[in-house]
């Protein structure tokens, strides 16, 4: 007899072309929504092999679509794949697919942006934060209104270990505007550098993969696409409350082209200014003439560390808007100049 083979295939059965399930299913995509759809199964495959070896894996995968990367995804071999779309158009596509590959595939229809992906998923595949990152994997290529601040969601989320991250390091695989991947990834001197930048790498690994031109999307959006790979780091640069980084970092890049200096004295109600930025730039021995796209993310994690000080010697300080108080001084100023208006005579 023949020595029994087992030969495990997760290659999808034919099914009809993404093309074809957008026509079977009326499809049309919504421009207002910035629906743009990948068709060519080579690029699926390209962005899906980005994420790593899925053989077995569980995936979360954002915004499906008509199921173009799904079905990329499938075909890698994950073992639990679950969906989650917004626009309801596209689930009974979706369930077709779900249905050429049992037990593998779950629908969720819901907006990416609430979802508990914290409850989804089976407990016993967490790792703890140092270990390796666990088996599960978030894809997605979504509108690009939508990724951003959902990726900004999921840096403070890893930075909490709550949501996807509660498993542990979970990796994201996503795409973005050109640009934006770019922000994301660059180092520090590069003109691109941006609060993105510092907040993405204070707590991953980021690597741009490749840029897929607009082109290879129907319709074709007005802007080419990054590939972005995150990898949670097993320590993040920064040990402070994902807000106070945000905070410091925002108001650093205030002023991108002056010394990095005048944007973060904002940090300081206008009495103290001088004095207190002193101290802040002195105690985490930062070049107060360095422009704020040269900081490294260590001067960035002495910053935050000082500022952090700061703010337990200066009480009220960490609830400082330096935009508050100008709006309460013209508020003033109004107040006096208006007193000969008629309603308060
Ligand atoms: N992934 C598919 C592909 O690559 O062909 C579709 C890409 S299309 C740019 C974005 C998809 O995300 C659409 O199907 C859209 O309905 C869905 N979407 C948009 N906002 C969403 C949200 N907040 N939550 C879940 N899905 C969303």
């Amino acid at each position: 007899r023949m020595a029994s083979l087992k030969l495990v295939t997760y290659r999808l059965p034919p099914l009809p072309t993404i093309g074809e399930i957008i026509k079977l299913y009326n499809l049309k995509a919504e421009k207002q929504l910035s629906q743009n759809f990948l068709l060519d199964m080579r690029l699926t495959d390209k962005i899906i092999r980005q994420a790593g070896n899925l053989k077995d894996t569980h995936v979360c995968e954002v915004g499906p679509g008509p199921g173009g990367l799904t079905r990329s995804i499938l075909n890698a071999g994950a073992a639990d794949v679950l969906v989650v779309e917004k626009d309801i158009r596209f689930i009974p596509g979706l369930q077709l697919l779900s249905e050429a590959a049992p037990g593998r595939m779950r629908i969720a229809q819901g907006d990416i942006l609430t979802y508990r992906l914290d409850k989804v998923f089976p407990a016993h595949i967490a790792k703890t934060w140092e270990d390796v990152p666990p088996n599960l994997h978030i894809i997605g290529n979504l509108p690009f209104s939508v990724s951003t601040p959902l990726l900004i969601k999921w840096l403070e989320q890893m930075s909490n270990r709550s949501g996807p991250f509660m498993f542990g390091r979970t990796r994201l695989t996503l795409t973005f505007q050109k640009e934006v991947a770019e922000r994301l990834t660059a180092s520090k001197g590069s003109p691109q550098r941006s609060r993105l930048s510092v907040m993405a790498q204070y707590l991953c690994t980021v690597k741009k993969c490749f840029t897929i031109p607009g082109r290879a999307f129907v319709p074709k959006p007005d802007v080419d696409v990054g590939v972005v790979h995150f990898t949670p780091l097993a320590q993040p640069q920064i040990q402070q409350p994902f807000k106070l980084v945000e905070r410091i970092v925002r108001n650093a890049f205030q002023f991108r082209r002056k010394h990095c200096r005048r944007g973060l004295e904002m940090l300081f109600p206008e009495s103290q200014r001088q004095e207190l930025s002193e101290q802040l730039l002195h105690s985490a021995d930062v070049d107060p003439t360095l422009r704020p796209t040269e900081l490294s993310i260590s001067e960035f994690r002495a910053l935050v560390d000082a500022y952090s000080r700061l703010c337990h010697e200066h009480q009220g300080l960490n609830d400082y808007d330096f935009r508050e108080e100008l709006r309460l001084k013209h508020k003033t100023k109004r107040a006096a100049g208006n007193t000969k208006e008629p309603h308060l005579q």
